[in-house]
């Protein structure tokens, strides 16, 4: 570690360091205020080679990070004159038109996942970041909170934040499972089928299967019973991200096979099947995966508390959701501007920022906890079993047009200033972190 002669206001851990983490700690490493150090399971940053895509709100977060121009170089929208368009919503047995959600001004806005990752770290300052470090205790006292790291060493700061996803090591600090019932991630139920596809390749096959060209390249959601295709384009449009779902909602507490991996290579054969008997569209994007991987999807309950004095939990470990509404990184990137924000406040410090910590919690909580609750039901809505709505396609049509919106209207400059007043830091002012 760089030794640094200035006495700092508070030395801040950061357990993980995916689109989240590392997010968070370039903002933090933009005040000289901060000793940060990052840490990170794996040997280097890494991200798999799939799409993300991201609504209004993530946008602005992004923004507000001060990474909107890195965002823009490398993220795609909807064709013109489909810029607005977040998805157009199809029925998958024939293509039908259904409804389309508009997001004005952002569309469909996405990235491939690693080319994110990479453009972000490109801001991250050296010596911050620490690879094969996985945390596998936490502590704390009244001065200082340690994590420690299963090749036997540790590191001590004023505070801990825990961005290390869904199977969070630093999750079980916080909720001590001897205190708390068992708050660690459960299937939803939900399988995803993931590829990605030549975009050329996509058009060529639409053709030839007698659906509509234009189908490729403007986002688009198939829907049906149990099941729903979701396709947008990535990496300047050369390649189209694809995602095939099939739920199983026999029983209320669906459990995977004992001892079956979250991630598994399938066959062509068994994505085929589960959508037997769909339109043209959904044929001929199926087909041109040959390798497709199956995703069991998992989430978390809605946890009582993000945080426990000294550390905290943001992101998927603290709030990971299915991907119904393309939500979660979004909600990781809020939590990273947020939380930023407050600890780079003059105000905090090593005396109060534990203050800062259960503030940061009263701001986020609802809002995480709506998004993880309104990402299951979406997927209920997509795949006709909404309470209310089912299969009648009118009523779908019409809630798909606006359901979105105060997810994505959100400003997280408002939780900066709802907590602000709770710490009795307000200013009133509202500000970006570049
Ligand atoms: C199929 C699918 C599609 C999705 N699509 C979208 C989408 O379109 N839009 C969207 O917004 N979200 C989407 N998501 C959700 C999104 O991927 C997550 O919400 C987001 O990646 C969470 O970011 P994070 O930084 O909190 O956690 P992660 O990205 O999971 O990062 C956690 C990091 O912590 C490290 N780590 C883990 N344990 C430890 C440990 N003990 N010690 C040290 N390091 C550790 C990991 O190696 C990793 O680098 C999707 C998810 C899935 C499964």
């Amino acid at each position: 570690m760089v030794p640094n002669p200035q006495p700092k206001r508070l030395s801040i851990g950061i357990v993980g360091g995916g689109i989240g983490g590392v997010a968070f700690a370039v903002a933090l490493s933009r005040d000289p205020g901060l000793e940060v150090h990052l840490f990170e399971a794996a040997e280097r940053f890494s991200e798999i080679g799939a799409g993300v895509s991201f609504g209004p709100n993530a946008v602005r977060a992004i923004s507000l990070l001060g990474l909107e121009a890195s965002y823009r170089r490398i993220a795609d929208s909807s064709p013109a004159p489909f810029e607005d368009v977040w998805f157009e919503w199809r029925r998958g047995n024939d293509d039908a038109y259904l409804s389309a959600s508009l997001a004005p001004g952002c569309g469909q806005s996405s990235v491939h996942r690693a080319d994110f990752l990479d453009a972000i770290v490109a801001h991250l300052p050296e010596g911050v970041a620490h690879f094969g470090k996985r945390c596998v205790e936490v502590r704390q006292d009244d001065e200082r909170a340690t994590a420690h790291f299963d090749d036997g060493t540790s590191f001590t700061a004023d505070i801990l934040i825990g961005f290390d996803g869904i199977k969070s090591a630093v999750r079980e600090h916080v909720l001590p499972p001897e205190q708390y019932r068992d708050l660690g991630p459960f299937w939803s139920g939900t399988y995803a089928y993931r590829g990605m596809i030549p975009t050329e390749q996509l058009e060529a096959a639409m053709e030839a299967r007698g659906a509509d060209r234009r189908l490729a390249v403007v986002p688009q959601m198939y829907l049906g019973t149990d099941r729903h295709i979701l396709t947008f384009p990535v990496k300047q449009s050369e390649l189209i991200n694809v995602v095939a779902f099939i739920t199983d909602r026999s029983t209320p507490t669906p459990r995977l096979p004992e001892g079956e991996a979250w991630v598994n290579a399938v066959t062509q054969e068994e994505m085929l099947s589960v959508f037997e008997g769909w339109g043209a569209a959904s044929q001929a994007i199926l087909e041109c995966i040959p390798a497709p991987t199956r995703w069991a999807l998992h989430e978390l309950p809605e946890l009582p508390h993000y945080h426990r004095d000294r550390v905290l939990i943001v992101g998927d470990a603290a709030h990971a959701m299915v991907p119904h509404q393309g939500a979660g990184a979004g909600q990781a990137l809020e939590d990273a501007y947020v939380l930023a924000s407050l600890l780079t406040d003059e105000a905090c410090d090593r005396h109060n920022a534990r203050q800062a910590l259960a503030a940061f919690e009263v701001v986020r909580h609802a809002r995480t906890c709506q998004v993880q609750r309104s990402s299951h039901q979406a997927g209920d809505l997509y795949e006709y079993r909404a309470f209310g709505i089912g299969d009648d396609e009118a009523k779908l049509a019409s809630e798909l047009e606006t359901r979105f919106d105060w997810l994505w209207n959100h400003d997280p400059q408002d939780d900066v200033v709802a907590a602000r007043i709770r710490l009795g830091w307000e200013s009133g002012s509202r500000t970006a972190l570049a």
